[in-house]
């Protein structure tokens, strides 16, 4: 069966416009909402209840994780938290310094400016952030050759938090220029298991406990993926349980949308077996697996495999990725000679 991609429902990035209306709403406004993530939402209270005393803005925030974690949340909580605007754009929108310097005038004193995916702002943007990030002033040059002349405007003092799956590919001098830097973490079951009743009571699904774990540790420690899951499900209950979402209904949907008791979807098997079967589990190179799965890399690097190493069915070696002895189990596959497992 050919596997339908870009309706990939546990892929985090999948979102139909309705899925998007839904998101928003579901959003937590204020930190005291927002589930887990203790060690980021702990510092960050401490900073923005300094900044509110100095009176001044909050420093410059990076955040980092897989997507789906709730970085775009956690970013629009900050500007909900300093009661300031907050204004949203990403790095691949962003194509002239010009397109900055159009959204950095329109600030106003305090605003949180997000930057999602800031790992793909272009050099020439770069160059344009730093002075605004440190001095609040915008180099803009004005004609051409040699009657070119640069002015320098003042611009509002502003907060930038920035977004990115992968901080690794964050220029240094930019990552430098962040006073705060915040890396999410999947969440735990019982974190989903929290996010998926309040999402319950928000969109008006009866749901008990067990129907809320179940649809929690099948959701690959990503809360958008919970919220997705938890939407599907209930047309489920509709038709099998009187509405209510139980532990039975949530298994059955999820079955029927190929997803198995870990939260593991076609793709995400396919994977594992292609590296086993074509390649005796690894080690074999990313590449490699990106070309024969037909997925990027770089989708591969973010999106699977944390999940595939959080559970260890999967490893980064030097020599490339392999799947471990408890990958095998999960999909019920002997392992070859016991050699290779100790690698
Ligand atoms: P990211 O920007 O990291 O891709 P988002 O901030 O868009 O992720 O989060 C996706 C969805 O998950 C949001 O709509 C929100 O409802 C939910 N969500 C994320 N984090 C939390 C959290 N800590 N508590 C409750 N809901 C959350």
């Amino acid at each position: 069966m050919e596997f339908d991609y870009e309706n990939r429902i546990v892929g985090p990035e999948y979102a139909a416009e309705e899925d998007r209306e839904i998101e928003l709403s579901l959003r937590p406004k204020t930190l005291a909402e927002y589930i887990g993530q203790e060690k980021a939402k702990e510092n960050l209270s401490i900073y923005i209840e300094a900044a509110r005393r100095r009176g001044e803005p909050l420093d410059h925030v990076l955040l980092y994780g897989p997507p789906g974690l709730g970085k775009t949340t956690l970013a629009g909580i900050i500007a909900n938290e300093m009661g300031v605007n907050f204004r949203v754009t990403s790095g691949p929108a962003i194509e002239k310094p010009g397109d900055l310097a159009a959204l950095l005038t329109n600030l106003s004193e305090g605003d949180v400016l997000f930057i999602d995916e800031i790992h793909r702002l272009s050099r020439a943007v770069e160059e344009v952030l730093y002075p605004a990030m440190e001095d609040h002033v915008l180099d803009i040059i004005i004609g051409k050759g040699p009657s070119a002349r640069s002015i320098r405007l003042d611009l509002h003092r502003f907060t930038l938090v920035g977004a990115t799956t992968r901080a690794g590919q964050l220029s240094a001098p930019l990552r430098d220029r962040f006073g705060v830097i915040a890396r999410l973490e999947l969440y735990s079951s019982e974190e989903l298991a929290q996010i998926v009743n309040r999402s319950a009571g928000i969109l008006g699904i009866e749901i008990d406990p067990a129907g809320a774990l179940e649809i929690a540790s099948r959701s690959r420690g990503t809360p958008r993926i919970a919220n997705r899951l938890l939407k599907r499900a209930r047309d489920y209950a509709q038709v099998v349980c009187d509405g209510v979402l139980t532990r039975e209904a949530a298994g059955l949907a999820l079955d029927k949308m190929e997803i198995d008791a870990l939260g593991l979807d076609a793709i995400d098997r396919r994977l594992l077996t292609t590296m086993i079967r074509n390649y005796n589990g690894g080690p074999v190179g990313l590449e490699t697996i990106a070309a024969v799965i037909g997925e990027e890399a770089i989708t591969i690097e973010d999106v699977y495999e944390p999940y595939l190493m959080q559970l260890g069915f999967l490893s980064r070696t030097p020599r490339g990725r392999m799947v471990s002895p408890a990958g095998y189990a999960h999909l019920g596959i002997p392992m070859p000679g016991q050699q290779r497992m100790d690698v």
